[in-house]
């Protein structure tokens, strides 16, 4: 028996197609892998990115996303 694991989860990056262990990110939910995760600020790379101020053309739809994980943290 293993002890003093966390909550592991076993997937398909939605960045990058790699399998294997994934995190997901605070902000937006999305699953990627410890390559496109960013382990000091527990987001994926599209939300640093957001993050930095760097805008692209996904944007807009990005926001919709926010938007959604907004509603979720309140209520
Ligand atoms: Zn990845
Ligand atoms: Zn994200």
């Amino acid at each position: 028996m293993e002890t003093g694991v966390f909550l592991e989860i076993t997937g398909i990056c939605n960045v990058c197609g790699r399998s294997g262990k994934m995190y997901t990110c605070s902000m937006c939910g999305t699953i990627v892998c410890a390559d496109c995760y960013d382990h000091e600020l527990g987001l994926c790379r599209s939300c640093k990115n957001i993050l930095k101020g760097k805008k692209t053309l996904k944007d807009k739809k990005r926001k919709e996303i926010l938007k959604d994980s907004k509603r979720n943290s309140k209520g």
